[in-house]
């Protein structure tokens, strides 16, 4: 089996209370589905130490419920924790989610204490075990480096340092014409645009052409850069369809505010476009990438491979082992497919347990072959349903190659019609056109 970690992010949590601890296997079990894992705590040292020697990437976190059970383990060692031991012990190069509880945040001295000291967020209990892992995941999200925020901007702003914006993932190109504007939308479907007071003044239609397209994207935030105070015109430019009027006289300041709007965007786009369980695109996520793709391969000329993976006779692994096992069946398969991925293929998990692939600049011959290589690695893979009782699983696969189907859509129904050939000819196998060219499974 591969040596990649089963889920992709970690908690270490300092617990003692009965409300948490008894709760643990649940709190693990919807963890699970968010790609992490839970390691429990119930001594300060220990934790201190793991929270030390963790790499940094993992979020902390402490029930404060744990002071009313802990005695301080001191050389006087029976006298219960105070919270400013508890803090002083913890290491300072790291934030931490405090779980408190209402009556404690009910005191706004012990609150402020808390976000004072190395706070990463708290929680109040009580609060449901999903709930609580949906925030911790919020967390992840909002901590990982993530894609990069493109906007395009229509007319002259002075000293916005593009260089420093990259280096926060926001990517801008500049666009001088109001003419064309909506055709290099259309292009670079950008998640930002920004219009100078100038240009608007000039051409007021700008924004209106913009959102009325039935094309665009409706999340797509246009904003105008106002560099004068003028009521008017605010309320004119919110009336047209801008979404948000930045009143900035100073560059450095609007490329503060641009780099919190792209941190949201972002985020949400993570939120929408993902799937919480393996971290992949999901379906969402897919259309809009393989979109992205599709018109790049058309303007460079380039063929893409578009595959559908779907596990062979799921149902019954859930039915003989259990949803449980079927979700780690799941997990390991996303964790087979990632590493085979050159730098611009899409991976998604499509649907329960389909996933699928995009390969960039690849033909439908070559497709058919890197898919075929990852159904064999997933059948190599020995899954130990019961103590000494290792099981291989398959999947079945069918491709369809762009230019030959032009969009998404048409892409994705031949290759499920091909998907559906495999299932016919025996599973375990990949099928591409025409009809019938199917590499059948090894004996296993
Ligand atoms: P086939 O070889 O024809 O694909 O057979 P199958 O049993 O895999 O096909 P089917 O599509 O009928 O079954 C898929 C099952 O996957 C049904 C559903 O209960 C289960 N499933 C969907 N999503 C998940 C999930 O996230 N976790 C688990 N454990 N099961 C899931
Ligand atoms: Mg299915
Ligand atoms: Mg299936």
């Amino acid at each position: 089996m591969s040596d990649a970690p089963l889920y992709k992010n970690h908690v270490l949590m300092l617990s003692q209370s009965f409300f948490i601890k008894d709760n643990q296997a649940e709190l693990l079990l919807h963890a699970h589905k968010y790609d992490f894992d839970i390691v429990f705590f119930t001594e300060v040292c220990e934790f201190v130490m793991a929270v030390a020697n963790d790499e940094g990437d993992g979020l902390y976190v402490i029930d404060l419920d744990t002071l009313h059970n802990m005695q301080a383990d001191m050389q006087d060692g029976r006298r219960t924790l105070m919270l400013g031991e508890l803090l002083q012990r913890l290491p300072g190069d790291h934030s931490y989610v405090y779980l408190q509880s209402a009556r404690q945040g009910g005191r706004f001295l012990l609150q402020q204490r808390l976000v004072d000291s190395h706070c990463l967020a708290y929680a109040e209990k009580p609060i449901a075990n999903d709930v609580f892992v949906d925030k911790l995941f919020n967390l992840f999200v909002q901590k990982k480096r993530g894609d990069l925020v493109r906007m395009v901007v229509l007319g002259e702003v002075d000293g916005l340092d593009d260089a420093a914006l990259l280096q926060e993932r926001l990517e801008v190109v500049r666009h001088a014409d109001a003419q064309t504007l909506h055709m290099r939308v259309k292009e670079l479907r950008p998640d930002l645009v920004l219009v100078t007071d100038t240009e608007y003044a000039r051409t007021d239609a700008i924004v209106r052409v913009l959102q009325k397209n039935i094309e665009a994207d409706p999340v797509r935030e246009i904003t105008l850069l106002q560099r004068h105070p003028d009521t008017a015109l605010t309320r004119r430019a919110l009336a047209d369809g801008f979404d948000t009027v930045l009143a900035v006289a100073e560059p450095g300041l609007l490329e503060a505010q641009l780099v919190n709007r792209a941190n949201k965007i972002r985020i949400n786009k993570d939120l929408i476009g993902k799937d919480r369980a393996t971290g992949l695109l999901n379906k969402v996520g897919l259309q809009r990438k393989a979109q992205d793709l599709i018109r790049r391969a058309a303007l460079e000329g380039r063929p893409l491979a578009f595959g559908i993976i779907d596990i062979d006779k799921f149902k019954t692994i859930n039915d003989t082992w259990g949803h449980y096992f079927g979700d780690i069946v799941i997990k390991r398969l996303s964790l087979t497919l990632a590493p085979q991925l050159g730098e611009w293929d899409l991976l998604s998990r499509f649907g329960g347990e389909e996933f699928v692939v995009v390969f960039w600049d690849c033909t439908l011959e070559q497709g058919h072959a890197r898919l075929d290589a990852m159904r064999q690695a997933f059948r190599a893979i020995p899954f130990e349903v019961a103590r000494g009782d290792l099981r291989h699983f398959s999947f079945s696969g069918g491709v369809a190659a762009y230019p030959e189907h032009k969009s998404e859509n048409e892409l994705f129904l031949r290759a499920d019609a091909m998907l559906y050939e495999a299932k016919q000819g025996g599973r375990n196998q990949v099928c591409t056109e025409p009809a019938g060219r199917c590499r059948v499974a090894m004996a296993h």
